[in-house]
């Protein structure tokens, strides 16, 4: 497969106060062409401040990238000043946020909208710029777009909304997607909708997504890979199969635990007990000791390095160690 970004060894650190906040320690992610990356982990994990690191969006100060490369067709963007990134900003790599109305500008017409980074980044013409607005309306399923387009944002449901956020990301044909937590501010048909249209666009178009969810259930349907994030490390990789049916990591258990199941009987949701570390003091072992029913002595003192599980999969928890005792994944893991 071809490889679109290469995240290497990335750490970011917030100075908020006089206190270091490692929002981000030693991240290794990988992209390939056309497909769906999902970064699943709780708030406060890294994921949204990876994903932003990767558009040149964290606020500096107070956050910068002490350490680690993002490797974009080649090329480090943590080395790019804002002027070169604003070039590769909505025309490479785009990016939608969870609360649609908060990307709109309320008092501009959706058409303009759209049609912004089409004069800015492609040279088109007003003409040119409006008939691709329509077109991108109704790609992304708002019928009647050559009159909505003329439309403002209050005019439309959250759900359109949302899909008007999809079209104004994708008006420049970006080769990165980035969705963080695109589906979250909708109610659960609207949810179901939008994540059908994400997967219909990347069969038209070939964009590779990558999906900032807390949620697996999002993940399910849309992504091909999960990276899942924890205390500012991804602790666990793998496929969609790997992850969801042979999970290694005690935290990807109870994030599965945690998710409702199709055909469940009981439906009693396990959440996991306990807080994420505080990353203005990292832990120096493993970052889901405290809540982990599993730890050992061992995981409190050193921090576990990937066991490769497969070609695909790796795992950090020191469960895999050979010496560790023997332990299954709890029943409520199933799907
Ligand atoms: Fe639990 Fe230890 Fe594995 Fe961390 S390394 S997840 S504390 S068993
Ligand atoms: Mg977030």
């Amino acid at each position: 497969m071809d490889k679109l970004l290469e995240v290497q060894n990335l750490n970011i650190q917030f100075d908020i106060f006089g206190t270091h906040v490692q929002a981000v320690r030693g991240v290794d992610l990988e992209l390939n062409v056309g497909e769906t990356l999902a970064v699943v982990g709780e708030s406060g994990s890294g994921k949204s401040v990876t994903s932003k690191a990767i558009m040149g969006l964290n606020p500096s100060p107070p956050g910068k990238v002490t350490a680690g490369k993002i490797l974009f067709e080649g090329q480090d963007l943590v080395q790019y000043s804002q002027k070169q990134m604003q070039k590769i900003r909505g025309k490479e790599i785009s990016m939608i946020f969870q609360d649609p109305m908060t990307a709109l500008n309320p008092t501009m017409k959706i058409g303009k909208q759209i049609m912004e980074g089409l004069i800015k980044h492609q040279n088109m013409s007003k003409a040119e710029a409006k008939k691709r607005a329509i077109e991108l309306l109704s790609l992304v399923g708002i019928p009647n777009p050559d009159k909505r387009v003329d439309e403002y944002p209050h005019q439309f449901s959250g759900g359109m909304r949302q899909r008007v956020v999809i079209a104004i990301a994708l008006a420049c044909n970006p080769k990165i997607l980035i969705a963080d937590e695109p589906t979250t501010a909708l109610d659960v048909t609207i949810q179901a909708q939008i994540l059908d249209l994400m997967r219909d666009i990347q069969k038209k178009t070939g964009t590779a997504i990558i999906l900032i969810t807390h949620d697996l259930g999002v993940v399910a349907n849309l992504a091909q890979r999960v990276a899942v994030m924890y205390g500012g490390k991804i602790i666990e990789t793998g496929t969609i199969d790997e992850i969801f049916y042979q999970p290694k990591h005690p935290y990807t258990w109870g994030l599965l635990s945690s998710m409702p199941k199709l055909h469940a009987k009981i439906d009693k949701l396990l959440a996991i007990p306990g807080t994420p570390p505080d990353l203005s003091d990292p832990p120096k072992g493993c970052p889901f000791a405290p809540r982990c029913p599993y730890a050992m002595k061992v995981c409190l003192d050193h921090m576990p390095s990937y066991t490769h599980i497969s070609e695909t999969q790796k795992t950090a928890c020191w469960l895999l160690d050979e010496r560790a005792p023997k332990v299954d994944p709890p029943k409520t893991v199933g799907v």
